[in-house]
């Protein structure tokens, strides 16, 4: 854990917290770019968090829903994009630069692979997530999403090929995984959990259980922003979640000696080190 002591508070900052190093590298790859580029298009927000997605804007990375509305250079972003998509910045001769997260590109290859070898496709996932709609289109549409044992129990394929969104948990997987070796003949499993969502939730547990007052950072948009939320409300009796510095209150510190901090996978530094300044300055205000 990282230690910043003000006079009679002590704030720590969850070891794991902030940019994944998916994010981390789709943002470089956007700044890069835009060294190059006064305008690209970034194929939905480059990340779930609105703060960062505004100083984009004004940097030159407009947002667009479909190849259609973008001209020159189009970004994808970490989560990936279906193949076909490809394909259509080739037919408009964009410049396709392609931030999609080495792991999730990998789930992708593993459920063309699946699909191509004959294996019923079962994607363990949230079937609206845009990384999941991907991984369908690379198993020529014919996977099925689910995600709980229930789900799991209706299919009646004997050949099933099972991956899984990069961000699902762990125990979820293994459930529905266990609940196939009861029934099919051949199982194929790979396992394309990324550990990073993970241990981002088991430090905010930890520091959560030494902290009078938990503050989670990042976008109200965020699913894992928000998940870490509900982890902290489990360990820590004051919990709140915020975007930025301004949704602070100074009531909340009074009486507290224990901050901890945490912030989802796509929340920036500067947004933290923002919330610390502000912290400490509520604080000198206080004592
Ligand atoms: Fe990549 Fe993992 Fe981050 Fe997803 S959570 S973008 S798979 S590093």
């Amino acid at each position: 854990l990282l230690f910043g002591i003000i006079t009679t508070v002590k704030i720590r900052i969850a070891e794991n917290a902030g940019f994944c190093y998916g994010v981390k590298r789709a943002i470089k790859i956007a700044d890069e770019a835009l060294k190059k580029n006064e305008i690209i298009y970034s194929l939905g927000p480059i990340i779930h968090n609105p703060q960062v997605v505004g100083e984009y804007e004004k940097k030159g990375l407009k947002v667009v829903e479909t190849i259609d509305e973008a001209k020159n250079a189009v970004l994808i972003r970490s989560h990936g994009i279906p193949p076909q998509v490809y394909e259509q910045i080739s037919e408009k001769n964009l410049e396709c630069i392609d931030a999609t997260c080495p792991f999730v590109k990998e789930a992708q290859d593993y459920a063309k692979q699946l699909y191509e070898e004959g294996y019923f496709v079962v994607i363990v996932g949230d079937q609206n997530h845009p990384e999941v709609k991907a991984h369908i289109a690379y198993a020529n549409y014919k996977a099925q999403v689910i995600n709980s044992i229930q789900e799991a129990k209706n299919i009646e394929a004997q050949k099933i090929g099972v991956i899984s969104q990069t961000t699902q948990s762990m125990d979820n997987f293994v459930s529905i995984v266990s609940e196939f070796v009861k029934k099919a003949k051949e199982i194929r499993i790979f396992n394309t959990i990324c550990d990073a969502t993970e241990k981002r939730q088991e430090s905010a547990k930890e520091l959560a259980k030494n902290s009078d007052l938990m503050i989670v950072i990042g976008g109200k948009n965020s699913a894992n922003t928000r998940k870490l939320y509900e982890i902290c409300l489990n360990f820590c009796k004051k919990v709140y979640h915020i975007e930025t510095k301004e949704e602070l209150k100074k009531e909340w510190f009074e009486g507290v000696e224990n901050v901890g901090i945490t912030a989802g996978a796509s929340t920036p530094s500067w947004l933290i080190e923002d919330v610390i300044k502000a912290i400490e300055k509520i604080e000198n205000d206080i004592y």
